[in-house]
């Protein structure tokens, strides 16, 4: 599988001239398994994935981690949309006590067209996801994750490698835990590449305590504890420049590496096949 990230930053897009290096667009990553392509959230940074789809036939499955809209926003520019002939698969996301489509983005107030304008093929999952993706050849679980209002993390497996995609988790919640750590420890054992949420530092604390991010102290120790072999910090705080970053990354370097641990802080384009 191919894994592209085309939308590295948590909570906000920040075009800024501090945040070029890692990029400033929000959360979206692409998995290539044949000649399919999953994409995990639709951020701002999608807008980059679906120009590297033009002139392409992959047939494209959109699947979200929740709904906030760093994960949602840039969904209504994604170019094969509006490609006449594009199959795109459309996955429900199951909220409160009904399941939610991004086709509700267009209903003339949050963008000025409604679903019948799109040019694709768009196919809306209602059905039990996993299964669904299953059928179309993506070896995938879901496991719901510690963040305000819910979120998901997904595992994908191909030719016996692993990803496991966790953009928005809180490692250590003050209160209403959802999975516990045995749950999440298990659902990352041996990763080839875990990545995980590493929004805050310790100097963001006690305020921004139950917000639903970690610290990248905390990522570095549950990476060693579920014995990933690469991991990538993600949702980079909006406020962190690129040198910031740097000097996080070196710091989170020297926690894993003695554990045998490749660790990356993840920057738009960035590819990695397994
Ligand atoms: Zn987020
Ligand atoms: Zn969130």
């Amino acid at each position: 599988m191919i894994i592209t990230f085309w939308g590295v930053r948590g909570s906000l897009p920040v075009p800024d001239a501090h945040t070029l290096r890692y990029g400033g667009n929000t959360t979206c990553v692409s998995v290539e398994v044949g000649e399919k392509v999953l994409v995990l959230d639709v951020g701002t940074g999608v807008r980059l994935l679906g120009e590297a789809l033009k002139d392409t036939q992959e047939e494209v499955f959109v699947l979200l981690s929740h709904l906030h809209a760093d994960h949602i926003g840039g969904f209504p520019f994604f170019a094969p949309l509006w490609e006449s002939g594009r199959n795109v698969h459309l996955i429900d996301y199951p909220r409160e006590e009904r399941l939610w489509t991004l086709l509700e983005l267009f209903n003339g107030i949050f963008f000025p067209m409604v679903p019948e304008m799109l040019k694709c093929n768009v196919k809306r999952v209602s059905e039990p996801p996993m299964p669904y993706l299953a059928a179309h050849g993506f070896d995938i679980q879901q496991l719901p994750v510690n963040h305000p209002g819910g979120a998901f993390g997904y595992r994908i497996e191909d030719h016996g490698k692993s990803f496991v995609f966790i953009p928005d988790n809180e490692l250590n919640p003050p209160e209403d835990v959802t999975t516990t750590r045995e749950a999440l420890v298990a659902f990352c054992r041996e990763a080839d590449v875990l990545c995980h949420d590493a929004q805050y530092l310790s100097e963001d604390m006690p305020m921004k305590r139950g917000w639903g991010h970690s610290l990248v102290r905390d990522v570095c120790d549950f990476a060693i504890e579920a014995a990933v072999r690469h991991l990538v910090l993600f949702h980079h705080d909006p406020d962190r420049t690129d040198e910031e970053i740097d000097r996080i990354l070196e710091e989170a370097k020297a926690l894993v590496a003695p554990h045998g641990i490749t660790c990356t802080a993840a920057y738009e384009g960035m590819h990695l096949t397994l």
